[in-house]
């Protein structure tokens, strides 16, 4: 396993549509890992190929929640995937909320994504699967699958884009607001 480099903002490489995975190899199944040890060592919840300047159709998402104090994590409830060549084939609903990306390091801006996502992609096994997604895995997934199309989040961010610590601080005042009775929506805001 190694840590890669991510590229920034900036670097041509995002910006630019990546090709179809035609055969799960070893070198992709070492892509896979690296990403993910690459995605964690950053506290990210996703990373797509071209982040780390692999111009293949491949992304890795972990949104699995904290268990609750003293709880195990339990199998099923892991949102752990890698996702080679991912369609979304239906979306609907919506959801506003901070996003951040890896290769945006520190900063946050409001997208609006669907709610609910379907996508079809093969596995590691090189297994055809679908799967649905709705909250912030669905999210994640739109998010990563706009890096395949060379897209960044800040082409869609609504208002301006903001320091992590400045999120800190509204996600502070959304919790004092919702302790005192409101009932402020509380995502995670974690970077993609
Ligand atoms: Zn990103």
């Amino acid at each position: 396993m190694a840590l890669l480099t991510i590229r920034q903002m900036g670097d041509e490489i995002l910006t630019k549509k990546c090709k179809p995975v035609k055969a799960i190899n070893k070198r992709i199944l070492q892509l896979a890992d690296d990403m993910f040890e690459t995605m964690y060592d950053a506290a990210g919840v996703g990373l797509a190929a071209p982040q780390v300047g692999v111009l293949k159709r491949m992304v890795v998402i972990d949104v699995t929640p904290d268990p609750e104090e003293g709880e195990e994590l339990k199998e099923e409830d892991m949102l752990r995937f890698c996702m080679i060549n991912p369609e979304i084939i239906s979306a609907d609903g919506e959801q506003t909320d901070y996003e951040g990306c890896l290769s945006y390091a520190g900063m946050s801006g409001i997208v609006t994504r669907p709610d609910h996502v379907v996508v079809r992609f093969t596995d590691l096994d090189g297994d055809e699967c679908e799967l649905e997604g709705t909250g912030l895995l669905a999210r994640a997934i739109c998010h990563e699958l706009d890096h395949l199309e060379g897209k960044m989040y800040v082409e869609k961010v609504e208002g301006k884009v903001i320091t992590n610590e400045e999120l800190a601080e509204i996600r502070r005042k959304e919790r004092e607001a919702a302790a005192q009775g409101g009932n402020a929506e509380n995502g995670e805001g974690k970077a993609d």
